[in-house]
């Protein structure tokens, strides 16, 4: 039988399941995330994370199209990148999201990164960040404002944010119409973001925790899953050390996205169980002295974009 995923209720009504999955590739190509995301429809994932940049819309979308499951029955975030904040870009690069995925609304829609740099055409080869891309500097509003007008319109049923910080959030939501339903940021055991989450769950806004595992395939920088404490865990719930990390996390209160294209992983990964408060706490603690980002910014958009500084 398979688990229930619990769902948390976004500020703008509708329900987030709180274990979704991810498709950023990586060194993956598109037709490794097609397999894993019918794997991971046919084990029962209903939120699906993607974004323009990853060039995994398209395969995704066919996935989702070919397993017939209602489309109301998903919950599908894709993402805005930064060479489209302009306001006049922002509805343009949607419809190219739309269109790859193969639906006509997104259940959420978020500013990929608070950054912006100059635009040079909707193809993706247009978008790669590369040394030679100069930032600019367009006023988040101005974005969030042609964000508004996709819900207004029907589009997007939520809007939200990533990679943002308390101070731009701060001044977000002291100008925004509509205000942003999530933050999707780097968290896992070594950056346990204690403050922005706290901050957050004051706001109504939710987290989802990007890199859940510290992306041990990928970057690779720290391993989460060796911790003694994991294993302990591990042991005590009888589940698998993947397993206590993700669930340290929805047991925090917000929801997870780990990618795989493994399939017994995709399986296993959709786990949920409740965890004793000391249990979460032990975890908690074995990053906040020393936090460890693996996801950092100036490695994609040049020194200047210092914005975890
Ligand atoms: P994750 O922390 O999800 O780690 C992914 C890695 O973990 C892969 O190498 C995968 O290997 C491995 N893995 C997955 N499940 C298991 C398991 N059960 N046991 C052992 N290894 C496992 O990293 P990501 O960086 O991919 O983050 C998840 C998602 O978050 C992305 O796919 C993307 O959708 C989103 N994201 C958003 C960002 C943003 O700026 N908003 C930035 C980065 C990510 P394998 O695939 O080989 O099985």
């Amino acid at each position: 039988m398979s688990t229930v995923i619990p769902t948390i209720k976004l500020n703008s009504g509708y329900d987030f399941p709180m274990i979704g999955f991810g498709t950023f590739g990586g060194n993956d190509g598109s037709e490794q995330v097609y397999s894993a995301a019918k794997a991971a429809l046919e084990v029962g994932y209903k939120h699906f994370d993607t974004a323009y940049i990853y060039e995994t819309e398209e395969a995704l979308g066919k996935a989702i199209k070919e397993s017939k499951i209602p489309r109301e029955e998903l919950f599908i975030t894709t993402k805005l990148w930064p060479n489209f904040r302009e306001p006049q870009h922002v509805s343009p690069v949607f419809e190219r999201s739309l269109k790859n995925l193969g639906t006509d609304y997104v259940d959420l829609y978020l500013i990929h990164w608070p950054i912006s740099v100059e635009f040079k055409g909707y193809e993706f080869s247009d978008c790669k960040t590369t040394g030679d891309m100069k930032n600019t500097h367009v006023p988040i509003i101005d974005t969030w404002r042609a964000m508004e007008k996709l819900v207004k319109d029907g589009k997007a049923r939520s809007i939200g944010v990533s990679n943002f910080t308390i101070p731009m959030l701060e001044d977000l939501l002291s100008k925004c119409d509509i205000p942003p339903a999530v933050n999707q940021v780097e968290i896992h055991p070594a950056l346990p973001q204690e403050e922005l989450l706290a901050y957050c769950k004051s706001k109504n806004i939710v987290l989802t925790a990007y890199s859940p595992l510290g992306n041990p395939g990928y970057r690779g920088a720290f391993k989460t899953m060796e911790e003694p404490i994991i294993f302990e865990l591990a042991k005590k719930y009888n589940k698998t050390p993947v397993q206590i990390l993700l669930n340290w996390g929805v047991n925090r209160g917000y929801a997870v996205i780990p990618k795989s294209v493994t399939p017994s992983r995709i399986k296993d990964n959709l786990t949920y169980f409740k965890m004793e408060d000391d249990d979460i706490e032990a975890v908690t603690a074995l990053g906040r002295k020393n936090p460890i980002r693996i996801c950092d910014p100036k490695n994609v958009f040049g020194p200047d974009c210092d914005i975890f500084a």
